[in-house]
């Protein structure tokens, strides 16, 4: 079924008795050609991108509880294409650019909406570094303002300018910026790779990874074994685990990033804004909620939910920014589980065993990149050549040095 303007006539004067569920329940097969482990954003987009660029289509995603119930659906939905460094600038400009014509690919709407994003600095160190951050975005052919002070208040007039703890020297405004419905990804790959003919298997969890001479032949899953000649690790919080079950040990720590919303107000926020002097962010939500988040919990751990530190230090970087926020009343917060590299950067490689493949590390910045890891994790599984804009995620570069450190803050899971 295709979604249109006719569609949705027809299905409205019928009552919308007509619309079919988005996705089979497929029971798995003994055997598939390719196993993608994990139905989070990135496992749904590499099913669809094998399918749709590929051709293949004797497939299956087997995810342990329901499709998009991972960080998918945790984040605070940020989309730009605002790296620095040469091997994560191009992947991202190449994924803003997927977004761009996301929707009209999948045939769903993603609510894909480029409200812009303004990184505010506070000091003339952070304007030079926003500078040549901006220059390095223009120069990958993205889209980058550098702003004054002044022309910061014309756009976001209710910052805290006048009596500020940290004054406000300027912004980094990235106009293709914005925000995503996180969900509704999640749900648009599903339908876009299950038409293409791919089984979408739930409540589906691997515990084992079946290797025979140094080759993958398959898993274990809590639904019986499934054969494999291929099978791609994409299990995001839970990478280091599943890739255990083939004896890996991974450059990979766990931890919880949390994330908040209040109750729904009238329009009032129009960009991403995000804070210099604290990790904080901010947007407000279709619904009218202000979505924002700040930095890691600071401990590695598999639980879903953070601690009162982290809402601490949130609540106060969102004070110290925008007072006007103490008006609103929180309604919920929830945590993630984030695949934390010591670099910051992701892995889209192969591992030592041979058909055993990884697309992992996101950190907290995998929401935007979903796109073109599906599109790079699709091109490395049937290829076996890694696509050139994702070739300087190599796992390898742990061991050798070559190292793509972002943020420059060092071997610290905890500080990326
Ligand atoms: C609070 C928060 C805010 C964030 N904000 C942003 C943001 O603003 N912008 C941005 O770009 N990124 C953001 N991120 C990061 C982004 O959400 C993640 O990097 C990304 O979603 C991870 O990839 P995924 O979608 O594939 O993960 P997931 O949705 O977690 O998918 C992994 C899936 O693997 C499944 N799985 C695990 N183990 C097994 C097993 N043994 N067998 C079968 N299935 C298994 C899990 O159940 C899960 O569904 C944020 C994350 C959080 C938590």
């Amino acid at each position: 079924m295709r979604f249109n303007a006719l569609s949705v006539l027809r299905q409205g004067l019928a009552g919308n008795t007509g619309w079919r569920p988005h996705w089979r329940k497929p029971d798995p097969k003994p055997e598939y050609e390719m196993l993608i482990i994990g139905g989070g954003g990135h496992g749904l987009a590499t099913a669809y991108y094998l399918a749709k660029n590929h051709g293949l289509t004797n497939i299956a995603v087997l995810e342990k509880g329901y499709l998009g119930g991972g960080s998918i659906g945790r984040n605070t939905t940020i989309v730009r294409a605002n790296y620095f460094l040469p091997g994560n600038s191009e992947f991202y400009s190449h994924s803003l650019k997927l977004w761009e014509g996301l929707e009209a690919d999948l045939n769903y709407n993603v609510m894909h909406s480029q409200r812009g994003l303004i990184n505010i600095f506070h000091s003339d160190g952070q304007r030079d570094a926003a500078a040549r951050r901006g220059n390095a975005m223009l120069a990958q052919g993205d889209d980058a303002i550098l702003l004054g002070r002044e022309e910061v208040r014309e756009i976001l007039p209710y910052l805290d300018y006048d009596q500020a703890r940290f004054p406000i020297y300027g912004g980094l405004y990235h106009k293709r910026g914005g925000t995503a419905r996180h969900d509704a990804v999640a749900w648009g790959y599903a339908r876009g790779a299950d038409q293409r003919g791919v089984d979408l298997i739930e409540n589906c969890e691997v515990t084992g990874i079946s290797v025979d001479a140094g080759r993958v032949t398959g898993v274990t899953t809590t639904r019986g074994q499934i054969k494999a000649r291929k099978v791609g690790i994409v299990t995001a919080g839970r990478t280091s685990q599943v890739a255990a079950m083939a004896g890996l040990r991974l450059p990979i720590e766990s931890h919880i990033l949390q994330a908040f919303v209040t109750e729904g107000l009238k329009p009032c926020l129009d960009h991403v804004v995000t804070f210099g002097m604290g990790h904080f962010y901010i947007s407000q939500s279709d619904k009218g909620g202000l979505v924002f988040g700040g930095d890691l919990d600071f401990y590695a751990s598999y639980a879903a939910r953070g601690n009162l530190p982290g809402v601490e230090q949130v609540m106060e970087a969102g004070m110290t920014l925008m007072p006007m926020i103490g008006r609103a009343k929180m309604l919920r917060s929830w945590g993630g589980i984030m695949d934390m590299t010591p670099d910051g950067s992701p892995i889209i490689d192969r591992t030592p065993i041979d058909g055993l493949y990884l697309d992992a590390g996101w950190c907290y910045g995998g929401f935007k990149a979903v796109p073109a890891s599906g599109w790079c994790m699709a091109h490395l599984m049937a290829t076996d050549q890694p696509h050139p804009v994702a070739r300087r995620f190599r796992l390898d570069r742990f061991a050798t040095g070559d190292l793509l450190d972002e943020e420059g803050t060092g071997s610290q899971h905890n500080l990326h």
